[in-house]
């Protein structure tokens, strides 16, 4: 029986239903956060923000939710080549991935959350990567999850389970999801405080958070959120 996991936690609109999901299902729940010098710092400032509004507007939640752990990555910025940490435009790249793309990120991410995981006596390890409506990143898949889960519980010796809720869902069903576990009141939330823009733009809110409007990860936000309410409505 699983009863404590650690969430890989961004601070963005899809990560933020993940920690509402692992907060119903674990008694005990911490969080992770990585600082691999992002070109938009606002993201590690609003991780912080989603983190207190839970601990003060959601009682039924709060006393499950443990320590926050951010590390530091500099070394992926040594690599380069990534619009999310060079002062490039966002752009497709000749091998047809977005050049948001920063190679081995989730591989390194997710090791370092097993060892995290392992140190702190935590089960699962939950992340929001998604194989629907995502934009190509094969970090993503389900098949990388199943690989990266076999490969930390055969190095590190444990009985680690990696949980992807969102990996068979997309945005609108996400917005669903995260509906059903905290109704309006963390719907609000993840429109107000989270952030997924690929500008890092919080100039403008739209119904479905604050963003350009423009870049793709604003794109599929708001197509999701606009689905989502064309069957609310229905
Ligand atoms: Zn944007």
């Amino acid at each position: 029986m699983h009863t404590t996991a650690l969430v890989m936690f961004s601070g963005g609109q899809a990560s933020t239903p993940c920690l509402a999901h692992a907060l119903t299902q674990y008694e005990r729940v911490e969080t992770l956060g990585f600082d691999y010098g992002q070109r938009h710092s606002v993201e590690m400032t609003q991780r912080l923000r989603v983190l207190e509004k839970i601990r003060t507007d959601f009682a039924q939640w709060a006393p499950k939710l443990g320590d926050d752990h951010v590390l530091s990555l500099d070394v992926l910025k040594q690599i380069g080549g990534s619009s999310l940490t060079d002062d490039v435009a966002f752009a497709m790249q000749a091998d047809g991935l977005p050049n948001t793309f920063v190679p081995g990120r989730n591989l390194l991410f997710l090791t370092l959350a097993g060892a995290l995981a392992y140190r702190r006596g935590l089960q699962v390890i939950v992340t929001g990567v998604c194989e629907t409506d995502f934009s190509g990143y094969p970090d993503c898949r389900d098949d990388t999850m199943k690989a990266m889960q076999l490969a930390l519980n055969l190095g590190l010796e444990r009985r680690l389970r990696i949980a992807t809720p969102l990996m068979w869902i997309d945005k609108a069903a996400t917005w669903q999801m995260a509906h059903t576990l905290g109704g309006e009141a963390l719907v609000q939330l993840i429109v107000q405080e989270t952030h997924t823009c690929y500008e890092g733009t919080r100039d403008v809110l739209h119904d479905w958070g604050y963003g350009c409007g423009t870049c793709p990860a604003c794109d599929l936000r708001a197509k999701g959120w606009q689905r989502w309410k064309q069957v609310q409505a229905v």
